[in-house]
């Protein structure tokens, strides 16, 4: 038999992803997100993937998937495999959610929102939820979240830029909903079922989705699942401090300006391409060749 020093493991190939919700078009600060994590994953010479998140039909804008692909495409980015889309894995959804219903990680929650934020007190991201169904329903409702348990307990991981960061999930987060009452599969479920399922190895994202990690850490250990690594890039922030999103009334990106639009991300993430840089073929050219997180500032990045 040979030893483990003799055959060394060839380390698990880098790959990455994108993966914007359709609820507005793309903006500068999403068009950051893709520009970092996309050359992280080239310059490590991985793959990149896009995945849609369209799992919350009322919140999002008719068209808005089909024009992020094709801004993504003028902007000159690649990808690899077709693109992903929640809205046709539901059964991933409801294969991991019978999973954790089997092994009693979940339980069923009538609880309504206005009962839990008239009570409850608040944590790092909303309401701690206090638990009131844990041994069972508490009213008879026609419908019920499914809600994952938490430990009382440090859930702690290294981001490749942020640092050390942790939680504890029953101080700070409280049980929280994996199948939402109407219906809707919420984010920190099917992000990790199909982050495990693409074999994500890196997720590199926007810094508002650190405080959501320890969570989907938690997620992927109930369900005996790797965790991959994790960067959180700066996030473009206004004047007021918040995050360029569509409720903070984000102008769409200008598909006429790539190589304006592009400079001005590959600037906010810390690179400066030399003037002489002028195409888009250019601006990727350089921007390959220099990539190193260790340029990209840790802290937001104001307008
Ligand atoms: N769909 C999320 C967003 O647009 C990103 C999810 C992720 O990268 O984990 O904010």
């Amino acid at each position: 038999m040979a030893s483990e020093i003799d055959s060394p493991r060839t380390p698990p190939r880098y790959r990455g992803r994108f993966a914007p919700s359709p609820t507005g078009l793309l903006h500068a600060g999403s068009l950051m997100t893709a520009v970092g994590s996309y050359l992280e994953a080239r310059s490590r010479g991985g793959e990149w993937w896009l995945r849609m998140e369209d799992l919350d039909p009322p919140r999002e804008l008719p068209g808005a998937a089909d024009d992020i692909l094709r801004t993504l495409e003028v902007f000159g980015f690649e990808w690899d495999g077709p693109v992903v889309y929640q809205s046709q894995r539901h059964h991933l959804y409801q294969a991991a959610l019978q999973q954790l219903i089997d092994s009693g990680h979940v339980y069923p929650c009538s609880c309504s929102r206005k009962e839990i934020t008239s009570v409850a007190r608040r944590g790092v991201d909303g309401y701690v939820y206090p638990g009131w169904c844990r041994g069972g329903c508490r009213s008879q409702r026609d419908s019920h979240a499914w809600r994952l348990r938490v430990d009382d307990a440090a859930v702690a991981f290294v981001d490749r830029l942020q640092g050390p960061y942790q939680q504890n999930l029953a101080q700070d987060i409280g049980d929280f909903v994996l199948l939402r009452a109407d219906g809707f599969w919420a984010y920190q479920l099917a992000v990790v079922v199909d982050d495990a399922e693409q074999g994500m190895s890196d997720i590199v994202r926007g810094a508002d989705l650190l405080v959501s990690t320890p969570r989907q850490i938690h997620v992927q250990r109930c369900l005996g699942l790797p965790t991959p690594g994790y960067c959180h890039l700066p996030l473009l922030v206004n004047q007021a401090g918040e995050k360029l999103s569509k409720q903070t009334l984000a102008p769409a990106i200008d598909a006429a300006a790539v190589e304006f639009e592009l400079r001005q991300a590959l600037q906010r993430l810390g690179h400066h391409p030399p003037a002489e840089c002028r195409s888009r073929a250019e601006l990727w050219q350089w921007a390959g060749a220099h990539w190193s997180l260790a340029r990209v500032p840790h802290g937001p990045c104001p307008l």
